[in-house]
This record gives C-alpha cells, sequence and structure tokens, in this order.
C-alpha cells in the first residue's frame, strides 16, 4: 500500500526520461513500512524521516559505511544526509565504533561521574574556548532548553527573541516558527503547544537587524536572550550576512542580554570551534549537539563559567538527567572529538568539496536553482532568487525538488527528502563520490 503517488521516472511533462536507472527496488523497505505504520505514527520516531515531502514512502536502512548507505532492498547510495549531521567522519569508522564497544563491555550507565564525562568535557573546552563550563544532555533539544532556562535564571528576565525558520527542538517555547521538519509540514506551530509557552518567544527576521533593533526598544530590559543558529541550517542553509552575527553580539552586551549560539549543526563541522571560530564572535553561551556524541545520543551546553554557575547543585537553575554524560555517548563523543583534532586539512578539504559542488551545480542548473553552501554544508534551492532569510527560503519550490530527489535515488544519491534540510558532506567522501554526485545533478539539469 502506497500512500503517496511515486514519482516513478519516464517523461517528466512530455520530455525525455532524465536518467536510465528507473529500476530501483523498494519492496522490502515498502513491506517494513507497513509493518512499521502499525506500531508507529507516521512508521517513523521523527517526521522529516516519513518523506512526505517528496511524495514517496521511506527506505529502510540497513546499514553504512564510510560515505555508503544501504537499504533493505539493498540498494547503495552515497549519503549526504549523515543522520542530519553528527556523521562528519561517516558511517562506521572503526575508531569510533571500538570505542563505543569497549565502553558498552563495561556497563552501559551508572548514574554517576566517570572519567569519559570528564575526557568530553576538557575536548569541549579545549575546541570551543567560550564555553568555560559544559553540562553534558542527551539531545541537541535538551541543551537549547536547558540554556535558555540559564539564560532565563541568570538574567532574571523572561523574554527570548528567535529567528524566523531557525529550529532549535521541539520543546513547547520555542516551536514558533521553527524549520525544517515544520517547515516541510507547514505547520506554523504545533497543537498542545498553549499560547501562554510561546509569550516570551519573541521572533525577528534571519539577517534582518532592524527586526531585531525593534524587539530590543519595545521590549527594553525584559530580554534574556537572543538565540541564533550562526549559520540557519533548517531552512536549507541560510548564511549570516557580514555583521549579522557582531551585531548580535553588541546589541545584546548593550542590553544586559546573553547571546546564545546554538551550534547543534555548526558546532565542529564548520571548524573545530563551530561557526563561532570561523565568524569569530563569541557567545555567552553555546548549544551543541550531533557531531558531539559521534552518532550516539548527546547534547551539551555550556558558556561562561559565572553563568554555568547557576546551574544546580551549585546554583538555583534546576537541570538533571539519568543518562546526562552516559559512557557510549562520551565514547562515542571523545574518540571523535580526537579524530578531528587530530585531522589534518579535514575542514579545508571538506570545504573544497563543498564550494566544487556548490560550483558546478549552480552552473548546471543557472536561473532555476539557488545553491547555498558554506564548508560541509549544502543546499540547492528550486528558485533563481537569493536565499537570506524565512520568507526567501519558502519561494523554493518543493514540488520540483521532489522530482529530483527521486532521480537523486535512482542514481544513487540519498539527499534529504526536504528541500529544507542541508546537504551534509565528511571526511569519508571521496573525491569520486563528489564528482560522480556533480556529474549527476550536472546531467539533470541537461536533461529537463
Ligand atoms: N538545534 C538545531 C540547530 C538543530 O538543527 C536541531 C536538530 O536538528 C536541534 C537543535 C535539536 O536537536 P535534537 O534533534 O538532537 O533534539
Amino acid at each position: 500500500m502506497r500512500f503517496f503517488a511515486p514519482y516513478i521516472g519516464g517523461s517528466v511533462a512530455g520530455k525525455p526520461a532524465i536518467c536510465d536507472r528507473y529500476s530501483m527496488k523498494d519492496q522490502e523497505s515498502q513491506k517494513l513500512y507497513e509493518e512499521a505504520l502499525q506500531y508507529m505514527p507516521g512508521g517513523v520516531n521523527s517526521p522529516v524521516r516519513a518523506f512526505r515531502q517528496v511524495n514517496r514512502n521511506p527506505l529502510f536502512i540497513e546499514k553504512g559505511k564510510g560515505s555508503r548507505i544501504y537499504d533493505a532492498d539493498g540498494n547503495e547510495f552515497i549519503d549526504y544526509v549523515g543522520s542530519y549531521g553528527p556523521l562528519i567522519l561517516g558511517h562506521a569508522r572503526e575508531e569510533v565504533v571500538e570505542a563505543v564497544r569497549e565502553a558498552a563491555a563495561c556497563g552501559l550507565t551508572f548514574g554517576a561521574p566517570t572519567r569519559r564525562e570528564i575526557r568530553l568535557t576538557e575536548l569541549i573546552q579545549e575546541c570551543v574556548p567560550s564555553m568555560e563550563m559544559v553540562r553534558l544532555v542527551n539531545s541537541g533539544t535538551e541543551a537549547v532548553m536547558s540554556a535558555l532556562r540559564l539564560a532565563r535564571g541568570y538574567t532574571g528576565r523572561k523574554k527570548i527573541i528567535k529567528f524566523t525558520g531557525c529550529y532549535h527542538g521541539h520543546s513547547d517555547g520555542l516551536l514558533a516558527k521553527a524549520g525544517s521538519g515544520l517547515l516541510t509540514q507547514a505547520l506554523p506551530d504545533s497543537l498542545g503547544v498553549p499560547k501562554a509557552f510561546t509569550k516570551h518567544t519573541l521572533l525577528a527576521d534571519y539577517n534582518d537587524t532592524e527586526s531585531v533593533k525593534e524587539l530590543f526598544h519595545k521590549y527594553k530590559g525584559e530580554i534574556a536572550a537572543v538565540i541564533v543558529e550562526p549559520v540557519a541550517a533548517n531552512m536549507g542553509v541560510v548564511l549570516p550576512e557580514e555583521n549579522f552575527l557582531s551585531f548580535l553580539r553588541k546589541i545584546t552586551d548593550d542590553n544586559g542580554s546573553l547571546l546564545v549560539f546554538d551550534e547543534v549543526i555548526t558546532g565542529f563541522r564548520l571548524a573545530l570551534g563551530g561557526a563561532q571560530e570561523y565568524f569569530q564572535v563569541k557567545p555567552d553561551l553555546t548549544t551543541l549537539g550531533k557531531i558531539v556524541g559521534g552518532g550516539m545520543p548527546i547534547g551539551a551546553y555550556g558558556g561562561r563559567r559565572e553563568i554555568m554557575e547557576k546551574i544546580a547543585p551549585l546554583g538555583p537553575v534546576y537541570q538533571a538527567g539519568t543518562l546526562s554524560g552516559n559512557p557510549l555517548s562520551t565514547a562515542a563523543g571523545i574518540k571523535t572529538l580526537e579524530l578531528l583534532k587530530s585531522s589534518q586539512g579535514l575542514y579545508e578539504e571538506l570545504a573544497a568539496k563543498g564550494e566544487l559542488l556548490r560550483s558546478r551545480i549552480q552552473t548546471a542548473g543557472k536561473g532555476r536553482i539557488k545553491v547555498n553552501s558554506i564548508g560541509s554544508l549544502l543546499c540547492i534551492y528550486f528558485t533563481e532568487g537569493e536565499i537570506r532569510d524565512y520568507n526567501s527560503a519558502l519561494t523554493a519550490g518543493v514540488k520540483d525538488y521532489a522530482i529530483f530527489f527521486e532521480y537523486l535515488l535512482e542514481n544513487g544519491i540519498y539527499a534529504a527528502p526536504s528541500q529544507f534540510e542541508a546537504m551534509f558532506l565528511s571526511g569519508a567522501h571521496t573525491a569520486e563520490d563528489v564528482e560522480y554526485t556533480a556529474q549527476t545533478i550536472e546531467k539533470y539539469f541537461g536533461s529537463i
């Protein structure tokens, strides 16, 4: 049973077939999907995995190695999702898997402090020096939720400014014009979040300094923090314009508010020190997730010592977690960060591959697409205008993307099943992978 008619190749609006591999088998994935639907809402445990925006049913993945993933029907793909960010070293990197195996053999969780927590927080602090103290949690959502509670507790103020189209996890107060999953589903907000819970969340426009100034003017002395994705990677990939981040630094300083960088995606991805190193802007608090756990569930927040000292047990801001800093996540995180630290030239290499893809794809799709990229993050928008904020991102053609997505799948390339998610490059993507991807996409734009 298919719930959405899939695009099955052949001719597109009367034009010749764009590829000759419309033979991808997905019977086993379909069978699994039908089974999954009986037990899980939409057959998935996170909405974007349901592939709804691309009008097909999801593929079930069996395994991954390096840049490749393999689905239940045995199809092999070059993977540009990378589990939405954590896998900067590729799938099943041996040293990381071995570290997890070793940790697992000694016990999965203790509810007591361990050496690995010290090592991981030490590594985080070395890479991101603004995080003078760190608290480990279990997801990016938890990191952001806790960091904002801390910002409110520290400043004694209630209001938070967030940017339209930025996603900071699914905690109640932040489900106001969040990105990707919500954009994908065109839900302006989520049912089940009382208005009172978002009452103190103020919305500004990304890259629009005036909208921020207006809020600071209107709510003088009430704003605890501004939270921002320093590169917005949940409405595709939107780069901060020159001085946008330093403007946020200054206006928060001038008003006694905190600046929170949500680096759940950009942390250890744009540079070892994240976006704050890349753009040389230092926030008061930083939230991390994804790469910091090397593929295991984790989150972290941290910042200036005097702020972090407000957290329990030192201070009155309560935050806790049974599995926080657990041996498996910390083992994977430590090994990943150690490998990143010792990989000479990795970030330059990733940026060169990203730029190669950007320029080749942009040239091939001239007039039809806009490709935004930075470092190892990339997004192909099916619109020709500049994408600099939420409204311009929304001009992208979701239907065009769905057709393109199916073409990529049929040609062995796995991109995100949503126009508004980034493509993620990893150190495991070879020059051949990138060349194949560029050529495949050039072929697409050359033939439609
Ligand atoms: N912040 C950002 C910038 C994210 O991209 C995400 C997830 O994609 C989150 C927070 C939430 O992280 P998690 O899904 O681990 O809860």
